[in-house]
């Protein structure tokens, strides 16, 4: 099934007139790309497909024994980088007739992956499209793409979950999380219910409270550094990092505008409230700008020891209090 939050997007692609020859789905992480364009894919092949494909065709069961001799996936093993042999095998792919039929389909899951010259080697199939084939491409940050391949492609956006999808979509799954919990999910993965179901599993609401009782410990001077970062080591130092940074916004950005709903994740909106009268705005982007940096050297690895880098940033933190 299509998540809710897909469905008119869905109703549309599957009524059109005519299928292009390349698709380009694109959008942030956690809005559930793969899922659809998996979906698409199927009920290109299936024979006998309705709504969705039906599950039960040659086309299905083949597809879903992954066998299907007419669909091809273009990406890498080992998420690292898509190779020009690999855009090749496609483009043979592509030359041979459809062993049943139908369409033949490629799907590129992480159209990031390809490098300057298996991106090349693509162009050429986007630029002459072979026989009955339909390229499903799929990409993160379409930003960072060639202007090239995008312009070839037939572009769809596709849409987020309203804050009540998104609700719904967790309560139907976790019946055992409370109204408050489900709130601080999609508060913690900006309103991604995928990214939520992803942060749950990683035990995100015990680290989240860690995060917050430590940070209010010590501001209050009731914890010291080395003690915290002991405390927060199970958790990502990315993700630490990004909460230091958004709570130190939401302070510039509740400073700004004193507006009670700008003051972030609701269970760090006291402090927020409390630090932005502690602090002024200058103080403020000084103590940003240098988590930012900080956060720079854990992504490029510059500094190997997270533990340091984490006790300089609870540092900034508590010269805020
Ligand atoms: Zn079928």
């Amino acid at each position: 099934m299509i998540h809710p939050w897909q469905q008119q997007l869905w109703t549309k692609l599957i009524n059109q007139h005519h299928y292009g020859h390349a698709y380009l789905f694109y959008g942030v992480k956690g809005l559930g790309k793969r899922h659809l364009v998996a979906h698409f894919a199927a009920r290109l092949l299936c024979s006998e497909a309705g709504e969705y494909a039906c599950g039960t065709c040659k086309n299905c069961k083949l597809l879903a024994a992954n066998n299907h001799p007419d669909i091809f996936y273009l990406d890498s093993l080992d998420d690292k980088e898509i190779s020009i042999d690999k855009v090749r095998e496609m483009v043979t792919f592509l030359s041979q007739t459809a062993n049943y039929d139908g369409y033949k389909l490629v799907i590129c899951n992480q159209l990031n992956l390809l490098n300057r010259s298996s991106a090349n080697a693509l162009l050429k199939s986007l630029e002459e499209p072979a026989g009955k084939s339909i390229l499903l491409l799929v990409s993160d940050e379409i930003s960072n793409l060639l202007p090239t391949i995008i312009s070839r492609c037939q572009k769809i956006s596709c849409p987020r979950a309203s804050y009540q999808q998104a609700a719904d979509y967790l309560y139907m799954r976790f019946p055992n999380l409370s109204a408050t919990e489900i709130k601080q999910l999609l508060e913690l993965s900006h309103n991604s219910p995928l990214l939520a179901t992803e942060l749950l599993q990683q035990n995100i609401l015990e680290q989240r409270q860690i995060w917050t009782d430590g940070i209010k410990r010590l501001l209050k001077r009731q914890i010291n550094i080395v003690d915290l970062a002991g405390k927060l080591q199970k958790s990502s130092a990315i993700m630490l990092f990004n909460w230091a940074i958004e709570l130190v916004s939401n302070i510039i950005r509740y400073k700004l505008s004193a507006d009670d709903k700008s003051s972030g994740a609701e269970d760090l909106s006291v402090v927020t409230r409390y630090l932005a009268t502690k602090n002024n705005v200058d103080e403020l982007f000084s103590i940003y700008q240098k988590l930012l940096m900080l956060r720079a050297k854990i992504v490029h690895r510059a500094n190997l020891n997270p533990q340091l880098l984490l006790e300089s940033m609870l540092l900034r933190v508590q010269s805020l209090g």
